[in-house]
């Protein structure tokens, strides 16, 4: 037998074999009148739903041209089909990109083509009816608008953007989601997702500080409401509170303390997740951006700092600027966001992403570090998916990808790549992005989480990979549930900044 050395065996992806219905009525709890009613949406299935979903589809595709071209544009090769987490983990065939947009497709055809309305059987269009009106609650409540199967499209269809517009008409006729609206309702009137008051997040603040102290023995400040500030922290209000977000918290409040920089939250304003993106609504998605701007206003700083959060990361660096006056390209007409880019600081990026702080601040030799402090780590990293392909970082292409990896290379000795067909701009959702990360869509998280799941069993069984790094709140909260599912410990999930806190060598500078 000739000496040939086999290939190593490949860890070949299988396509699902399908299970038609296998998550028909599985969607999330819709919102009740109150919730609706708080964000200005019908309480209930409005009696006139039919032509009111209608018509509203036909402003979408007025005002979003994107949408348009996506309905006409898919040739239905199946490049998508196979590229969903959702799909892959539900076999479900109605969870194929291609299909997700055909729910919506199919109607389109009937009442906005010439040849649906004549010929509606001969193109696959159909009439929106109640049944299907529950069809696209299910499904376009089970799709994080992710934009994975976008990247493999060759017409770069972004489905995405179909859900979006899907779960704005269903708002609009009363099916609006529970778990979405309730969170900006208390965005609108709180000024952060868990409806925690200022005078609570001040004792929380002090707390930390107090941990801090006696962790370190050195007074790392948490300020809140400070004028005059340089740098407003605009977080996910899970760090301020939940296992492990609270860690990369402790870890930004280091780097500004290293770096002697004034920083300070705020009160008003303590959130950077905006869920408006999730249910597709310009307004709702502005209300809570505008939330932020009269925070900076009011405060007086010249910066402002995202921390780790995917989908805040993707508003903040994409929206921000039409919907706020934060960045390049504001409103010259908008006398507020005038006022905002005159108080800014224009050296540096605005906004900035914690990375890109922390990552500027390694290269300028502000921060030394203690690498060992993470040695009994063997780090892998997760990207975003709302950071991957919804934002950039630094100034380079790619530069979303490399910083976070940067840092985590400066803070620890061990670090090792998942297989590249789940990273970079490939990743998968962590499974709970989207607003679908609530209880109610359990089956959902954990069987969507498959794909991630494996890659990162891969690295764990292969190179013993016993840490996944993350920049997403959404990312920590999913992964921190699913794990034991996937026998993973819950433990080895955390931020970028839980790395940098571990190893950051701290000075005096307050
Ligand atoms: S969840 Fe992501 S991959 Fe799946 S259909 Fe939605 S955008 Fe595409
Ligand atoms: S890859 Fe694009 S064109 Fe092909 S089926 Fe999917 S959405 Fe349609």
């Amino acid at each position: 037998m000739a000496e040939v050395t086999a290939p190593a065996y490949r860890t070949i992806p299988i396509i699902p074999k399908l299970i038609p219905g296998a998550m028909e009525g599985k969607g999330p709890y819709i919102a009740n009148e109150k919730i609706q009613a708080d964000l200005g949406f019908p309480g209930q299935l409005v009696d006139d739903w039919h032509d009111k979903a209608i018509a509203k589809m036909g402003d979408l595709l007025r005002k979003y041209r994107s949408v348009a071209v996506f309905m006409d544009a898919c040739v239905h090769c199946g490049a998508c089909s196979d590229k969903c987490h959702y799909f892959i983990g539900t076999a479900d065939p109605k969870n194929m990109p291609v299909a997700r947009q055909d729910l919506m497709r199919s109607v389109y055809r009937r009442y906005f083509t010439w040849a649906g309305k004549l010929f509606p059987k001969l193109v696959g269009a159909r009439d929106l009816t109640r049944e299907v009106l529950d069809e696209w609650y299910n499904y376009y409540h089970q799709c994080s608008e992710c934009r994975r199967c976008s990247v493999f499209c060759p017409y770069g269809i972004d489905t995405a953007e179909i859900t979006m517009a899907a779960r704005e008409i269903l708002a609009e006729v009363g099916m609006g989601q529970k778990y979405s609206n309730e969170i900006i309702a208390k965005v609108h009137k709180i000024g952060n997702n868990l409806g925690l008051p200022g005078p609570a997040l001040k004792d929380t603040m002090e707390g930390l500080e107090e941990d801090v102290k006696e962790d370190t023995g050195i007074d790392v400040r948490f300020p809140i409401d400070v004028k005059g500030a340089e740098v407003l922290l605009i977080t996910p209000s899970a760090d301020f509170f939940a296992e492990p977000h609270i860690d990369s918290l402790i870890g930004y409040a280091k780097v500004f303390h290293a770096t002697g920089t004034s920083w300070t939250l705020s009160s008003m304003s303590s959130e950077a997740a905006n869920f408006g993106m999730f249910i597709g609504n310009y307004e709702q998605l502005r209300k809570v951006a505008l939330r932020i701007r009269q925070a900076a206003l009011d405060l007086g700083v010249k910066r402002i700092v995202v921390g780790e959060c995917g989908h805040a990361w993707r508003v903040a660096y994409s929206f921000w600027n039409t919907l706020s006056g934060v960045g390049d390209g504001s409103d010259p007409d908008d006398k507020f966001a005038r006022m905002l880019q005159q108080q800014l600081d224009h050296r540096y990026r605005q906004p900035t992403h914690i990375c890109e702080f922390t990552w500027d601040m390694i290269e300028r030799g502000a921060l030394s570090f203690n690498k060992e402090a993470n040695d009994k780590y063997v780090v892998s990293f997760h990207d975003s998916c709302n950071v991957a392909r919804g934002s950039r970082m630094g100034d380079l292409p790619g530069g979303q990808f490399e910083i976070p990896r940067n840092i985590i290379r400066a803070v620890a000795n061990n670090f090792v790549e998942m297989d590249p067909g789940t990273t970079r701009e490939s990743t998968f959702c962590c499974g709970g992005g989207g607003g679908l990360l609530t209880d109610d869509l359990m089956e959902l998280r954990v069987k969507g989480a498959l794909p991630r799941m494996e890659a990162l069993k891969q690295v764990s069984d292969e190179k013993g990979v016993n840490f996944l790094a993350l920049i997403c709140a959404i990312c920590k909260t999913q992964f921190s549930k699913v794990a034991p599912y996937y026998g993973f410990d819950r433990k080895m999930m955390g931020g970028v900044h839980q790395l940098v806190s571990n190893a950051i060598i701290l000075g005096d500078k307050q």
